[in-house]
């Protein structure tokens, strides 16, 4: 086959069959088309678009284009949730210990960081000897004796994603909704399970920054996922402000075992437990109030808390830490962010707060950089709130404090004030099945 016809071919707005998609996909995993004619296709598809049966067709290419996860030796359901991407977004931690604490089997691979987006991987790298490469003999071996795993996306788990990615990184074609489906569908899909549940983020700190727009991403993943023959379903979920209180890494991984506990704030509770309920309601555990109420008796009877407990031990990380979160050292430096105005706290950009934390230390400015998981944010106050002016809104902390002054100056412009209370939002938007 030759490249440039393909190019030629969707250039000009023609539909591609699932043959010259499988040799797009598998020229990008061996990379054995120069970076500039994937570039140009990745270009065509972003103008012209993918059909569903396209885009269908691309992500089982993409699915295959290297090694598939086999969860054969798993009896029981393999049920897996996936984010698109936000700020302070922590429900994993939450979901994962839930769902197994009411049967369900995860054997989840999880992302780092992206951008502003932060990443499970990360987060539970914060754990003391928290390991997140294991082999796949030792991975399923967790998920029978616990009911859970996370780990990191293995080595050769869709390399064709792992080249396109790095080429719409830089050539804005990210947000397109065929090829960001595409991506997250053909992880998930090698990854192996049985039942999926996507939590499409939307807002300020989400990819996709509309209802619409995030209704079709959901709609185009749920549509993959059916075609797969996987139960798939899809919440989309506000990320309009940073969800929680916690913005980072080793602070986010103890705002989630504060859930876990009963407590925690009340956004993040109602997303992780409204995930947890789908998960289990995709996978036939019962309707949707019976789901909802097995998730919340995980929680109350502690059942949850002693399965993220099992699962860090299972992966060599010291779970005296979950079980005592004063334990997880405090960074060196901080800086407390007050309020410029007195009313209300209207709005915050949830993606410039998280290019804050990234500033901070929390995340990645390139490809390698360490993590400093002491480094993040805690907000005292969130959109809605009433504020008096000097009112404390942020504290921000980081081990390298010559960092402080900038970032507090970024955070404080991501924010806006007004003398009327904002309307109130939901936290979940909607549901696709
Ligand atoms: N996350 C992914 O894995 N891929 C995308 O394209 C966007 C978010």
């Amino acid at each position: 086959m030759e490249f440039c016809s393909l190019i030629r071919k969707k250039r000009d707005g023609l539909a591609l069959t699932k043959e010259e998609l499988t040799f797009f996909a598998n020229a990008a995993a061996k990379q054995s088309v120069p970076d500039y004619q994937l570039s140009a296709m990745l270009m065509a598809m972003y103008l012209r678009g993918l059909d569903a049966r396209e885009t269908a067709d691309l992500t089982l290419a993409m699915a295959h284009s290297g090694d598939t996860a086999d969860l054969s030796s798993i009896p029981g359901i393999k049920a897996d949730k996936h984010s698109t991407g936000g700020v302070g977004d922590k429900t994993t931690l939450i979901v994962a210990p839930v769902a197994a604490a009411c049967g369900l089997k995860i054997a989840k691979m999880s992302g780092r960081g992206l951008g502003h987006t932060g990443g499970t991987v990360d987060k539970l790298e914060s754990i003391p000897g928290f390991q997140t490469a294991l082999s796949a003999a030792r991975f399923t071996q967790i998920v029978n004796e616990t009911g859970l795993c996370v780990v990191g996306q293995s080595g050769d788990l869709c390399p064709a994603d792992k080249t396109l990615y790095a080429l719409r990184d830089v050539t804005e074609t990210v947000s397109s909704i065929p090829l960001i489906a595409s991506s997250i569908m053909s992880k998930k899909l090698a990854g192996g399970a049985d039942c999926i549940v996507l939590d499409v983020k939307c807002g300020s700190g989400a990819f996709m920054q509309t209802l619409p727009e995030a209704k079709a991403l959901a709609r185009a993943m749920v549509d993959i996922g059916k075609r797969a023959g996987r139960k798939t379903a899809a919440l989309i979920t506000n990320m309009d402000a940073p969800l929680g209180k916690a913005v980072g890494n080793s602070n986010e991984l103890i705002e989630a075992i504060s859930v876990l506990r009963g407590e925690g704030p009340d956004d993040l509770r109602e997303v992780a437990l409204s995930l947890a309920a789908k998960l289990l309601e995709t996978a036939g555990t019962g309707t949707a109030a019976q789901c909802r109420e097995l998730a919340k008796g995980a929680i109350e009877s502690g059942a949850a808390l002693e399965k993220l407990c099992a699962m860090v031990s299972a992966q060599g990380g010291d779970a005296g830490y979950i079980k005592e979160p004063a334990r997880f050292p405090a960074a060196k430096h901080s800086a407390v962010l007050n309020a410029r105005e007195s009313g209300y706290l209207m709005h915050m950009d949830a993606a410039a707060v998280g290019q804050v934390c990234v500033r901070l230390g929390a995340g990645r400015q390139k490809k390698g950089d360490p993590i400093d998981h002491t480094a993040g944010i805690y907000f005292y106050k969130k959109p809605g709130d009433p504020i008096r002016c000097g009112e404390a809104i942020a504290k921000l902390f980081c081990e390298q404090g010559e960092r402080l002054e900038e970032a507090a100056a970024a955070l404080d412009a991501a924010i806006t004030f007004g003398k009327e209370s904002p309307q109130k939002q939901p936290m979940v938007f909607d549901c696709v099945e």
